[in-house]
This record gives C-alpha cells, sequence and structure tokens, in this order.
C-alpha cells in the first residue's frame, strides 16, 4: 500500500497544505512543536477511524476553527483510493470512501492499513495487559472487520453485566434470568474473540522470533503466549472453548458478586511475553524491550502483508531517536520494499540511506528550503 496524496484543512495546527509521499522512506523533519507529528496524526486517522492520541475528535480541530477536513489518495495493489474525513466540533465526524458517505465510523477500518510505532509503544512489554490487548485489537480490526463487532457487543453486554452485578439484591433479584441471558452471550462472544486471538499470537511469536533472532544475532530466544482463562487443549474446538467461559462465568457468580464486576473473559486477557524462558514483564532489560516491540510491529506488519497480499504502510512517530545505532541501522535495512513514513527532528540519520523524501514542516506549513526546491527542479 502507499500513500499517494494527503490533503489537510483545518486539521490541528495545519491551516491548510497538501503533502505528497513517495515510495520507499519519507522522512518528515522539522523542530519540535511544528505539527510532524500531526501529519502521522493524518494519516491514520483512516487506518483506525480515530486519532492515536486524542481523547476527542474535537481536538482535531485547529483552535479557531469549527471542522477540519482531511483527504487522502492511497493506493492499493488493485486501484487507487480517495478516502476523506470532515471532523466537526460539535458533530459526530463523517468518512468518505470515493467521495460516498460511510454509514458508520467502523466501516473505514480494514480499507487502508498502517502500522503505526510510536514512542508510547516502546513500554508495550511492561505496560498494564490493558495496553497489550489494545494492541492485538488494533491489528486484528484492520485485517478482520467482523472482530470490531464482535468487540462491540462484547463490551456493550460485558457492561450491561456489570450493571446488574452492581444491583441491589431485590433489584438484582429481577434481574437473574437476563444475567443468564449474557453469561450466554458473553461465553460465545469469547470463543469467538479468544479463538481469532489465539491464531493472531502463534503468527506474531512466529515473526518476532525471526526479527528479535536477526536484531540480536540469535543470542536471545523469545517466546509470546496467550494468556487466558482457557485451557490450551480448549482451543481444539468452539464447543470446548465456549463451554469453558460459560462455566467460569456460571461457578464464581458469588466472587463476582462481591467484586461487582464480571471477572471471567477475553477483557482479562494478556500477552505473555518471554525471552530465554523468563517473563519479560519482570525480567528483560531496557534494550531488549526495545528490541521486542520493534520486533512486535515488525510482525504486525508481516502478518498484514501475508493475510492481504501486501504491506500496509509503516508509520513511524519519532522513534529512531529512542533507538540505539544497531536498531536504527537493523530498522533502516530491513523496511525495503514498503512505504515507510518517518517523523524525526533530525534529518541526517537518513541522509546515506538510498531513495528518502524529505519533508520539511515548519508551523503546520511545508517549507521548501534550498535542497528540496533544487529537487523539484530537477524533477
Ligand atoms: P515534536 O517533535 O515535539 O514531537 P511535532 O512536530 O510532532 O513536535 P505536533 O505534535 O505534530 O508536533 O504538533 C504540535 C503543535 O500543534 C503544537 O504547537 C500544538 O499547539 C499544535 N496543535 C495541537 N492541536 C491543535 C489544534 N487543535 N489547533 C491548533 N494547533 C494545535
Ligand atoms: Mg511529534
Amino acid at each position: 500500500m502507499r500513500v499517494n496524496k494527503i490533503e489537510f484543512e483545518a486539521f490541528r495546527n495545519i491551516d491548510s497544505e497538501v503533502i505528497e509521499l513517495n515510495d520507499g522512506i519519507n522522512v518528515i523533519y522539522g523542530e519540535n512543536a511544528q505539527g510532524k507529528t500531526n501529519v502521522l496524526e493524518g494519516i491514520y486517522l483512516f487506518a483506525r477511524g480515530k486519532s492515536f492520541r486524542a481523547f476527542k475528535d474535537k481536538e482535531l480541530v485547529k483552535f479557531d476553527k469549527s471542522t477540519a477536513y482531511v483527504k487522502m489518495d492511497f493506493s492499493n495493489k488493485n486501484d487507487s483510493v480517495l478516502l476523506g474525513a470532515e471532523i466537526s466540533k460539535s458533530l459526530p465526524k463523517k468518512f468518505y470512501r470515493n467521495k460516498i458517505k460511510l454509514n458508520k465510523t467502523s466501516e473505514i477500518i480494514g480499507e487502508f492499513r498502517a502500522v503505526l510505532f510510536c514512542p508510547s509503544h516502546l513500554g508495550i512489554i511492561k505496560d498494564a495487559p490493558a495496553v497489550r490487548r489494545k494492541f492485538l485489537d488494533v491489528a486484528i480490526s484492520q485485517l478482520r472487520p467482523v472482530y470490531i463487532k464482535m468487540m462491540t457487543r462484547y463490551n456493550q453486554v460485558l457492561e450491561e453485566r456489570n450493571a446488574i452485578l452492581k444491583m441491589m439484591p431485590e433489584e438484582r433479584q429481577n434481574n437473574l434470568e437476563l444475567m443468564d441471558i449474557y453469561s450466554e452471550e458473553l461465553a460465545s462472544l469469547c470463543a469467538d474473540i479468544a479463538d481469532i486471538r489465539n491464531e493472531y499470537i502463534k503468527k506474531l511469536d512466529y515473526w518476532v522470533k525471526i526479527f528479535f533472532d536477526e536484531m540480536t544475532n540469535g543470542r536471545e530466544a523469545p517466546k509470546i503466549t496467550y494468556e487466558s482463562n482457557a485451557n490450551e487443549n480448549d482451543f481444539e474446538s468452539r464447543e470446548l472453548l465456549k463451554n469453558r467461559y460459560l462455566s467460569l462465568l456460571k461457578n464464581n457468580k458469588d466472587r463476582e458478586l462481591r467484586y461487582g464486576a464480571t471477572l471471567f473473559g477475553i477483557h482479562k486477557d494478556d500477552l505473555k511475553i518471554e525471552i530465554n524462558g523468563r517473563d519479560s514483564r519482570l525480567y528483560s532489560s531496557q534494550g531488549q524491550q526495545r528490541s521486542l516491540s520493534l520486533a512486535m510491529k515488525m510482525a504486525e506488519g508481516e502478518i498484514s502483508r501475508e493475510q492481504k497480499g501486501e504491506y500496509p504502510v509503516f508509520l513511524f512517530d519519532d522513534v529512531l531517536s529512542e533507538l540505539d545505532d544497531s536498531r536504527k541501522k537493523y530498522i533502516l535495512s530491513n523496511i525495503k520494499g514498503r512505504q515507510v513514513i518517518i517523523t524525526a527532528c533530525d534529518k541526517s540519520v537518513f541522509e546515506n540511506s538510498e531513495g528518502c523524501t524529505f519533508i520539511n514542516i515548519k508551523d503546520g506549513k511545508r517549507i521548501f528550503g534550498e535542497e528540496e526546491i533544487t529537487k523539484e527542479a530537477e524533477n
């Protein structure tokens, strides 16, 4: 996949700008607080249907404006697609595909695939389980739209079931039947979601081993496994898997009532990440964590390529400056054959890499310096 062009209007600090991108490495550079990450945020908006850093959509609209517009022209192996987003401070955001309005935000997900790597991802190994679940959810959603539906429904049912668990005893008495219905539906959704996650994690483990091995010259062996409420043999059939979750939900009601929350289900999942047999959440060094998180992102890209027949676009927000020279070199020599869009304050790291396009951003605008003007003139 390849982003050909992105246009912004009243988006963050970008008043009005068109940025064309090339194959290979595109380096968006400039000083701090100039709008580099804003450009990536705009691109990634089409991969996830929302910003990767704003709490509310309205934060994306330029301070003094009421509506932001982002248009992106990208190509996949079959055709070129024009995606559009209209983000208002007061209305829900709208997405367009080839100028036709989509009914739901979720319909945009999976259309344009991107792997985002930003400094906060470097902590994924030691962060809370929710962060690792989010990694899985974001990666899987881009490949399987049905997964988004399952997750949305799961969260709704979970909330309803928790509400009953929190009720006063008399009120709850009238809702016991409903509680059983929710348990049944949750167990069923757990079976479907756990099965998809399990399959994804096996692929992740396969690719992370390969990348990590290359990065560390095979000195250390990582292993990623799925940590869920189910046992390994439950994954042999959907029936076994569903029954496992159903019996946990049925047999632990007293405990759940004490906590006022559902204690079993895929909302408790985690990734177990080991290096040489030791839990990396507890024992890994800073360097190992960096290599692992990098390997996970590279793996995410490979799984996406395997399933969809072409690489997603890679968006690296400022991560290279956080990595040491050997990992930097590793990334730069291993991202051939795909489009990568990188933000950086210092472009000198890239000056020896082949086929880089440099884009200078200042105060929300693309600036054409001497060398860019020379290049444009040559073309
Ligand atoms: P760094 O190198 O520090 O990461 P950056 O170039 O990536 O910087 P961005 O995060 O892209 O910077 O942009 C930050 C700038 O955008 C800040 O100056 C901020 O005040 C401005 N900004 C953020 N949201 C809005 C908004 N809604 N309207 C106008 N300006 C905004
Ligand atoms: Mg930034």
